[in-house]
């Protein structure tokens, strides 16, 4: 036993209780464990209380750690999720490495993901970012622009469309943080006229999970609540 497992128990019996709360099946909602600036000595810890699913926001450090499991743990089937904002020239090796991708904001990285996605791998899994708060943070798309971008990356034959994510501004308010995750969940909700597929909402992180499940994610990424506090974001 050790603080990271122990964490991770209480994390996932909040997810649950949070689900049943709002008559959610708990099994619909993933927890991915962000272990940004966290060293391995960590994720090994948390890879043997069960946990397979990682979120990385920094390209090389993410790709060291992948590298490093590939090697270490060969038959544990680690799924990586870069959630950071991508560079262009950094998209290859997001490409070569990652199985999902949650921050795509313009054609250009979703046509250089595609084109550098090595075909002996799965299609990578995508999704776009909304910009849900407003203009002042500059990651993610407006809202009014999602469903033109969807018909471009559909276009994609090494992309797997899955959804949204978004990052709203910090907002300690539970009503004000519920009505932001409603908006995108309403969003998603609408496109799926059109495209069916899309089914995954990744928004929540350790100080506003609560309202996240409760307006409909299907992917919460928790970094601190897991593995502690970090020295910088
Ligand atoms: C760091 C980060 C998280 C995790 O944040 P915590 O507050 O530590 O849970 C989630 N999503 C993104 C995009 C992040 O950059």
């Amino acid at each position: 036993m050790n603080t990271v497992h122990d964490n991770l128990i209480t994390i996932k019996n909040k997810i649950n209780k949070i689900a049943l709360d709002c008559d959610r099946d708990p099994k619909s909602i993933e927890l991915i464990a962000v272990s940004k600036t966290k060293p391995v000595e960590l994720i090994s810890q948390a890879i043997n209380a069960g946990q397979l699913s990682f979120g990385e926001n920094y390209v090389q450090e993410g790709v060291e750690k992948i590298t490093h499991f590939k090697h270490c743990m060969p038959d544990i089937p680690v799924v990586w999720h870069f959630i950071g904002p991508l560079q262009s020239n950094k998209t290859k090796l997001v490409a070569e490495n990652f199985d999902w991708m949650h921050t795509i904001d313009r054609f250009k990285i979703a046509q250089r993901l595609d084109s550098q996605r090595p075909t002996n791998m799965d299609k990578l899994n995508v999704l776009i970012q909304v910009n849900i708060s407003n203009e002042q943070t500059k990651s993610g798309v407006a809202i009014d622009e999602v469903a033109d971008l969807i018909k471009q990356i559909i276009t994609l034959p090494n992309l797997r469309l899955r959804g949204l994510m978004a990052i709203p501004e910090i907002e300690n308010d539970f009503a004000k943080q519920f009505a932001v995750f409603k908006q995108m969940s309403q969003l998603l909700d609408s496109l799926k006229t059109d495209y069916p597929f899309l089914d995954t909402l990744s928004m929540g992180m350790s100080g506003d999970m609560h309202a996240a499940i409760e307006a409909g994610s299907t992917m919460v990424r928790i970094g601190s609540a897991i593995f502690g506090a970090r020295q910088y974001v």
